[in-house]
């Protein structure tokens, strides 16, 4: 069998074993000629998720003999006995597997039968094996822990830090591997006699469970004002925070990979507060329910986004917000889309479920929602230590809810949207509950590292034919997220025990990340960013063939040192066959990349171009209410001086978003494009011309003339709702009309979808329909973000395969 999935880490021993073989299954059967002798070896998921002890619990219910261990092939499992108990087994192996565990192949060989073998043995591991050492993800908490937290005559009745070895926390408690309680945050706590009994048995849930703890020997919290003053403890702890957010204030939570600033989400004023405190102006704030039925009432929720919410992963999921909540629109201004999810840790589930207590006794009529974002200034990455939250959070947060159980490695909540259309999801930030997960490749090769592109970073280190993208790491301009990102290329290497032999870095010459390519001492390539996209992308697929990519992005270095960022691209991984086809209508950003920050500039530029006049421009009196009138735009498009010429799709987003009067300067990345997709009309089903054109050997779109159909509407009072969705509609079929042409060209019909622009969920859930239709196959990112995140992974496969190629 091969059930691969993009999903499935190749997970190893990260639970070792005891010293001594424990034996079970004291078997005094006579064989006879039905008795057979197997060994399986089975990879996937299925080392430090409790697979072991649920092979011994299987061969003990079947009666069967052997032995099983891991080894650096996977696990290895000897087994021998009557037939058809054997059959019975591996069809239980199969069909009822543990929780965290995952199979992506199984293999099975017949050998000689052991007729000294009178039980079954779990083996013990020894570090010497080659152990391809993997931590999971963080997983959220298990009904069967749930169950023991609500139970008064549980030892761990409300006890805020239950786990066992089919959830809690992992990766963001472990520093280096193997993973074993004395290299996580847990060393610090010895375990209580119950809680080693636990422990050591192997039919116990909690058997080899790191992090396992009880409120006798395990981590505690306290709430402290921003003074560190204790104000209460353990239980006492948990009431003030509801009561505290139930009375407006502001609660720094310590979760699982970061801090969190909480706050009531139906508090317009508190809201307000926390957005100018933490500078974060319109960005979508997140919020956490008690449970499914609470969510239910805030949003529309599919089948499938259903699954999700209540999954193990937990991701913030952004659903279709409904109308007449009492979730104030500050949540988040600029879309109707809001971000929601359930709680994962036992900490939150206790809060939110005291928070819905309260709330049902006092307004019962108020959603049992409370903001969750991200402890943290604006830019600056997730705060991790209590000293930092009190020091640094100290000016946003009026009290504090802290625990001794140490945050080693930070993680954000991943944030992930079901297309409404095609049910496909689409990620927006992947790290908890899925870093570190591998993507898994077509084939193996070096190991070589992605060092990413600069906005929403991550690192992506292969092994084999596994690539490990790291969890968002951020902005590397702002320098604590710079440490951050340095430490990852460290943590990585440390927990895969890989040493790259090369990097791939962006040809941005400005990129932090592109300029410590020459600190590593190893060969370093560059692969240009839109390319790097379209790698991402195939690799998900594990598609080696020739393709057409699209890269609809914000901006990224071109080869020609012009911004790109709206390409037509041929790509042949295979054989190293990198083209530029096309690209959309080029234009000036004046004043550089300032222009990304301050969309109202690149609308003047199109405007420019089309000829329009200077005085008409300036007539637009929107325009000129900043200190710096459209007439200094104007000089610097005439003279071509301070400009850089871009292709980039997002920027026409931009543009036609400012042209609308929708954003002037932006606060955060995409809020000029996020806002022009809120407003459109759904009904509207006309869409404006985008032809194609000949030039300089390359097939462009002519966005310059979609844009300016937008400009004609505009100018004749037409609705923007309605000039909204005909621009989207036609760029989609400009697209697909110049996609066909070169698919037609090129004898190629695999079409790669990348950019930034994929996170607009029109273009996303529409163009891959739309090609379809067209008889192309469209592929999409399955496993990682569209945007930036995903370049890291692009640049290490194409780096392996470069290194393949020349040797
Ligand atoms: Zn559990
Ligand atoms: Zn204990
Ligand atoms: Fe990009």
């Amino acid at each position: 069998m091969d059930k691969s999935t993009p999903h499935q880490a190749k997970d190893s021993s990260y639970n070792p074993e005891p010293s001594n073989s424990m034996a079970l299954v004291s078997s005094d059967t006579d064989y006879d000629s039905t008795d057979q002798a197997i060994c399986l070896t089975i990879t996937g998921q299925v080392q430090g998720v409790g697979f072991r002890p649920f092979v011994y619990r299987l061969a003990d219910d079947n009666k069967l003999v052997g032995t099983v261990k891991n080894s650096s092939q996977g696990v290895i499992i000897e087994i021998q006995g009557r037939s058809d108990s054997i059959f019975q087994f591996k069809d239980q192996l199969i069909n009822q597997l543990p929780p965290l565990a995952e199979i992506t192949s199984l293999k099975e060989e017949s050998i000689p039968f052991d007729h000294e073998r009178s039980s079954f043995e779990i083996i013990i591991s020894s570090r010497e094996d080659g152990h391809n050492v993997l931590i999971s993800p963080d997983i959220c908490i298990c009904q069967d822990c749930l169950d023991d937290l609500g139970d008064p005559q549980n030892r761990r009745y409300l006890y805020p830090f239950t786990n066992c070895t089919n959830c809690g926390p992992r990766f963001t408690i472990t520093k280096s591997i193997p993973y074993d309680r004395p290299h996580t945050s847990m060393a610090c706590f010895p375990l209580c006699p119950s809680c080693q009994q636990e422990y050591e048995n192997p039919l116990d849930r909690r058997f080899h469970a790191q992090p396992n703890a009880c409120p006798d020997c395990g981590p505690q919290v306290w709430f402290t004002d921003s003074q560190n003053d204790c104000l209460a403890k353990t239980d006492q702890a948990l009431e003030k925070t509801v009561a505290a957010l139930s009375q407006g204030l502001i609660v720094a939570i310590k979760g699982l990979g970061g801090f969190h600033l909480a706050c009531q989400a139906t508090d317009n004023k508190v809201i307000k507060r926390l957005r100018h405190s933490k500078n974060r102006l319109d960005k979508p704030l997140a919020i956490m329910v008690p449970d499914i039925e609470t969510a239910d009432n805030i949003a529309y929720i599919s089948e499938e986004e259903r699954t999700w919410l209540e999954g193990r992963i937990r991701p913030i999921l952004l659903l279709k917000k409904k109308p007449d909540i009492s979730i104030p629109d500050e949540i988040a201004p600029d879309t109707n889309l809001i971000g929601v999810m359930l709680p994962y840790t036992p900490l939150h589930w206790l809060i939110l479920q005291r928070y819905k207590d309260l709330l049902g006794y006092k307004r019962p009529n108020q959603p049992a929602a409370l903001v969750m974002t991200s402890g943290n200034n604006s830019s600056e990455p997730i705060i991790l230590s209590n000293r930092e939250a009190l020091t640094r959070l100290g000016r946003i947060a009026d009290r504090f809810l802290l625990h001794n159980r140490d945050i080693l490695v930070r993680c954000d909540d991943s944030v992930l949207h079901i297309l409404p259309n095609s049910q496909t999801s689409l990620y927006y930030r992947r790290a908890r509950g899925l870093t570190p997960r591998p993507v898994f490749l077509k084939q193996s090769g070096p190991a070589i590292l992605g060092l990413g592109a600069e906005t929403k970073t991550t690192i992506c280190l292969t092994k084999k034919d596994h690539a490990f993208v790291s969890q968002h790491i951020g902005d590397l301009k702002d320098s604590e997220t710079f440490d951050f990102y340095r430490q990852t290329i460290f943590h990585f290497q440390d927990i895969l025990q890989t040493k790259p032999e090369a990097v791939v870095a962006d040809l941005h010459p400005s990129y932090l990340s592109s300029q410590q390519a020459q600190t590593f001492q190893l060969p370093v390539f560059y692969l240009q960013h839109h390319f790097a996209h379209i790698h991402a992308v195939l690799a998900e697929h594990k598609h080696d063939g020739p393709v057409i990519g699209l890269a609809l992005d914000g901006t990224g270095y071109g080869e020609d040192h012009t911004l790109w960022g709206g390409e037509f691209l041929y790509v042949h991984p295979e054989k190293n066959d990198h083209q530029r086809l096309g690209h959309l209508s080029p234009v000036l950003l004046p004043g550089g990349e300032t222009a990304i920050n301050e969309p109202w500039r690149t609308a003047q530029s199109y405007l420019f171009q089309l000829g329009v006049s200077e005085e008409k421009i300036q007539r637009q009196s929107w325009w000129s209410s900043d200190e710096q009138t459209p007439d200094f735009i104007q000089k610097m498009l005439e003279k071509s001086s301070h400009c850089i010429q871009t292709t980039s799709c997002g920027r026409l987003f931009d543009a036609v978003a400012a042209l609308l009067g929708l954003v002037r300067i932006i606060n955060y990345e995409g809020q000029g494009a996020i806002l022009l997709e809120k407003i459109q009309d759904p009904f509207e089903t006309s869409w404006y011309p985008c032809h194609t054109y000949c030039q300089n050997g390359y097939l462009n779109l002519d966005t310059l003339n979609l844009f300016a159909a937008v400009y004609e509407d505009w100018q004749n009072g037409q609705d923007p709702g309605k000039i909204s969705r005909r621009f989207h509609l036609g760029l989609c079929h400009g697209l697909v009309s110049l996609t066909s042409q070169l698919a037609e060209a090129k004898g190629v019909f695999d079409i790669a979808l990348s950019g930034g622009v994929f996170q607009n969920t029109t273009i996303s859930d529409y163009l891959p329909q739309l090609l379809t239709k067209s008889g192309l196959k469209p592929l999409v990112h399955t496993s990682t973000p569209p945007n930036d995140a995903c370049i890291s992974l692009g640049q290490a496969v194409y780096g392996q395969r470069l290194i393949h190629l020349e040797s």
